[in-house]
């Protein structure tokens, strides 16, 4: 049986696994030590279990557990990264270099450093959302300390070449500084091989809780931050304040069901994704997909699609029993057209058209099909609607044109 509405917006958030709930619940009612309580073993069973989480979110990004900092998330760890690194090196460089289609917490903090006195080139992308190469290594100066840039985007799913760009860094002698949101869970995430110095990712974008994340800051080299808070000198001295332990257990058993479970998982998504665009795009004209189809270069779970003669968000309206977005859903709150779309060189008429559809580990196949169906029936009314009423205001305007004369 179909449930509805149809959760198809999993960039946002994801639903929390069952499994990582289970793994929580004991530190919301017997385990509620303090991590950094040392005196007894209410303390000791937290310590234990953030040891454990350490290990786990260290094993999905091919870390090792001392280079794990907790956060409160992708946005407080993408922060942390940018203002941390740029203001300890402040003597070394003055200039960070990002691009177009990051996450406001990525393009919000460089131009809070921006403030401050520091350089930022944002770069532009190709109309497929990549970055050019040569354009990103002309960027880089002698005086560049942070190179960042994401790996895979949040709205239209394009994955950057980032062990290129991780090369291209390190030979600049810039610190690489990665927004994995999108990716951790989702692609092979390896900061080794990557080259990868900073890499911040988000439990509830892979099916754990919200409110907790992570910071990989690398060892060898040592890459060191200023802290962005003051007090009692927790994660090393780079997050003070008191571990939410709870959030912890659960993001280190969303990270250890992804590590099992990423390339399945994929493959069935990419699957999915598809069988929805086929769906949709063999039975309506005038579709176009947003960012690049290209094998390896898209998220598995990732479809952006424009429609000729509807805007997004009327389409969002009209689809009440399918939950997807337009736009970044972190902006949707103003009727500005998405900074992603708009990076792509495409108009705003398309940029306005665009909706996002994020496919998770919950959904079927038999959803899939649902929502093929209820887009194209859609698209079809609101396009028909829109020639109807356009036939109105041509007659309208006739009769009014009659009667002037
Ligand atoms: C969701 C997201 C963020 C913000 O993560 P939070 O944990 O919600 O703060 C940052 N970057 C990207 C790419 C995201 O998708």
């Amino acid at each position: 049986m179909l449930r509805l509405p149809v959760y198809m917006d999993n960039h946002a958030t994801t639903a929390c696994d069952p499994r990582v709930l289970e793994a929580m619940l004991p530190f919301f009612t017997t385990q509620y030590g303090n991590a950094a309580s040392r005196n007894h073993v209410f303390g000791w069973k937290a310590e234990q279990a953030v040891t454990e989480a350490r290990e786990q979110v260290a094993r999905a990004i091919g870390a090792s557990p001392a280079e794990i900092v907790f956060t409160s998330g992708a946005t407080e760890s993408d922060n942390l990264m940018l203002k941390g690194a740029a203001r300890y090196y402040r003597d070394r460089g003055d200039h960070v270099v990002t691009l177009a289609t990051e996450h406001k917490a990525v393009l919000d903090s460089v131009h809070a450093l921006e403030s401050e006195g520091f350089r930022v080139t944002v770069l532009p992308v190709e109309p497929d959302g990549l970055v050019d190469l040569d354009r990103l290594e002309a960027a880089i100066d002698a005086r560049t300390t942070v190179v960042s840039v994401m790996w895979a985007n949040n709205e239209i799913g394009t994955i950057q070449p980032i062990a290129a760009i991780g090369r291209i860094a390190r030979s600049k002698g810039a610190l690489f500084a990665v927004d994995a949101a999108q990716a951790v869970g989702k692609l092979e995430v390896d900061v080794e091989a990557a080259q990868v110095d900073l890499l911040a990712l988000s439990g509830h974008k892979l099916y754990g809780p919200k409110g907790v994340g992570a910071l990989f800051v690398r060892r060898r080299p040592k890459v060191r931050l200023v802290p962005l808070f003051d007090g009692g000198g927790h994660e090393k001295g780079l997050r003070s304040g008191t571990l939410d332990v709870t959030g912890i257990v659960g993001l280190g058993a969303a990270c250890a069901l992804a590590t099992l479970e990423q390339a399945i998982e994929a493959e069935r998504l990419a699957t999915l994704r598809d069988r929805l665009h086929e769906r949709i795009a063999t039975r309506l004209a005038g579709v176009h997909v947003n960012g690049t189809m290209a094998r390896g270069l898209r998220l598995p779970g990732n479809l952006n699609l424009s429609f000729d003669g509807v805007e997004g968000e009327a389409l969002l309206l009209a689809l009440r029993d399918v939950a997807v977005s337009s736009g970044s859903a972190c902006s949707s709150a103003s009727i500005e057209p998405s900074h992603v779309i708009r990076a792509l060189g495409v108009g705003p008429d398309r940029a306005h058209a665009s909706i996002r559809f994020g496919l998770g580990r919950f959904n079927t196949a038999e959803e899939v099909d649902f929502v093929a169906d209820q887009v194209t029936s859609t698209v079809t009314k609101l396009r028909e609607l829109a020639t109807a009423e356009g036939g109105l205001k041509r007659e309208s305007a006739g009769a009014v044109r009659l009667r002037d004369r």
